[in-house]
């Protein structure tokens, strides 16, 4: 019988009469139902949490919070095949993927808060008052309250952890939703909190949509304190304007038209691989993933050719395949909405270097939803595929002549997430990197993480910056505290 994924809510897995499929993106077939909230489960789930930061979990101290975060990351350790397998099935993504990257991430999500928490510190002034007498100022640090945390199905566990763990780090109680194309992971976590007697209410999941659904009513409670999301920047608009009558905190992870910049004194191979890696990683459907490349004149004609070539080499394979790098795009409507860019960008004059349809297996796959690498060139700046996020494995190659013609162009865009330089000559990295107008540049590599440094985007790519102790800052409330001594 397929699996049933259900809500988890003040310690208790609970069902709803509502359900819908969850699909697996490879070959289309059913492989579970999932349960759907209803604004009462959402009620149900808001008052847990609330009941939980007037109970234990309200008086646990950093040191045991940071003891329950471990005790997640252990858990999710020993049950880590079956977190690798619920993100293959909700995504197709490959098991080698999973493996080395979402789960382990998941795993550090944790622990890198439950020890950040431990060592966190506050500020602290000795003031000289107009009197000649002294007060002392000092800061404490408090949870926000009941946080909603929505994210989107690209990286599931990754980033659904990147949310919850600083948030229960800092003592919030969390009211999660993951989304409703990948609810597997998050469902799982929910049942290793439960079997480590997580404190009841402090962590509930919520399944369901966004609009019209679990989404929309969890944003629209009116006892929530604060959103962090991750996920489209139409989205992220409409959750600003749906809070801001109750003047909510917010922490939005947007989307992106990410440039990668190619100077002729790049090591060329290494640039070649670095942007096949920047644009196609997880079928390109990361936030991070550059669609506009841009590479100088004098080896643009070489770059064209040796990015065809690598890219034809990428194998679009089932998740268990060994040699599999591509897996398919998340969902039929995904699918249908990268194939409409394919489609634009013919009408908008693109020449297509490789792919641009749906590749055709003769198998199981072709009730998938896959679409073939893409490579464009061709395009004018001002095309809406070089302005639109599409969020697959597409990228576009243009050629410049100058420094200041790259940062300009790269910068010419309503997103500002993330850039990607490439280049041997360490004063131009150094001149060109703080020109960027994105929250994060990348020198030589790409999507190369350290969780103490800040994470998010300019522009209407976010809100806020995740990370170290920015996650810190965000997950918090600081009252300052002035004594007159
Ligand atoms: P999405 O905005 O459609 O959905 C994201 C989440 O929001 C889902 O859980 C969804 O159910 C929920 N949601 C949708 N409408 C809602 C509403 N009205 N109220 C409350 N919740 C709602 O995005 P997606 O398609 O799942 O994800 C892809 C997008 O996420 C891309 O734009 C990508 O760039 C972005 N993204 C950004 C980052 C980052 O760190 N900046 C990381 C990953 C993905």
């Amino acid at each position: 019988m397929a699996e049933l994924i259900t809500h988890y809510i003040g310690g208790r897995f609970i069902e709803s009469v509502r359900r819908f499929p969850n699909v697996n993106p490879v070959d289309g077939t059913v492989v579970g139902e999932v349960c759907e909230a209803s604004s009462a489960e959402v009620d149900l789930a808001v008052q847990a949490a609330r009941d939980a930061l007037a109970g234990d979990w309200g008086r646990c101290s950093p040191v045991e919070r940071s003891d329950w975060l471990r005790k997640l990351a252990d858990g999710i350790e020993r049950r880590f095949d079956e977190f690798v397998e619920a993100e293959v099935r909700d995504t197709g993504r490959t098991v080698r993927q999973a493996r080395t990257l979402d789960v382990p991430r998941a795993i550090a999500n944790f622990r890198f808060f439950a020890d950040l928490v431990r060592q966190a510190h506050t500020e602290c002034f000795e003031t000289v008052t107009a009197d000649g007498g002294r007060a002392l100022n000092y800061t404490v640090r408090k949870p926000l309250g009941v946080v909603v945390a929505i994210s989107p199905w690209n990286l599931p566990v990754l980033l659904f952890s990147w949310k919850v763990a600083p948030a229960m780090a800092l003592g919030n109680a969390v009211v999660a939703k993951p989304s409703e194309e990948t609810p597997s992971s998050a469902f799982l976590l929910a049942q290793v909190a439960h079997d480590i007697g997580f404190p009841a209410g402090a962590f509930n999941v919520l399944q369901g949509f966004g609009g019209q659904s679990a989404g929309q009513a969890m944003i629209s409670h009116p006892d929530i304190d604060a959103v962090t999301f991750t996920g489209a920047s139409a989205t992220g608009a409409h959750i600003m304007k749906t809070v801001a009558d109750g003047v909510k905190d917010v922490s939005f992870e947007l989307g992106g038209k990410n440039a990668a910049i190619v100077f002729e004194d790049a090591d060329f191979d290494a640039a070649v691989d670095g942007v096949v890696k920047s644009s196609f990683t997880n079928s390109g459907q990361v936030c991070l993933c550059s669609e506009r490349v841009l590479v100088q004149r004098s080896i643009y004609d070489r770059f064209v050719a040796a990015l065809k070539a690598r890219t034809e080499a990428l194998v679009l394979g089932r998740p268990d395949d060994p040699a599999a790098d591509i897996g398919p795009m998340v969902s039929r409507t995904h699918q249908a909405k990268v194939l409409s860019y394919f489609e634009l960008a013919r009408r908008e004059g693109a020449t297509v270097v490789t792919g641009g349809e749906a590749p055709v297996f003769g198998d199981a796959r072709d009730e998938g939803f896959w679409v073939r690498p893409t490579i464009w060139t061709g395009l004018p700046d001002d095309a809406r595929c070089l302005r639109e996020e599409i969020f697959g494995p597409v990228c576009h190659v243009a050629p410049f002549d100058t420094e200041d013609e790259a940062v300009a162009r790269a910068n010419d865009s309503d997103y500002g997430l993330a850039t990607a330089i490439w280049t041997q000559n360490l004063s131009r990295a150094h001149r060109v990197s703080p020109r960027m107008r994105s929250g994060l540049v990348w020198v030589n590599t790409w999507y190369l993480r350290d969780l103490r440094t800040p994470f998010g985007g300019v522009r209407q790519s976010g809100i806020g910056r995740e990370g170290g102790r920015h996650s810190l800052d965000f997950y918090s409330e600081i009252t300052n505290i002035c004594i007159k001594v």
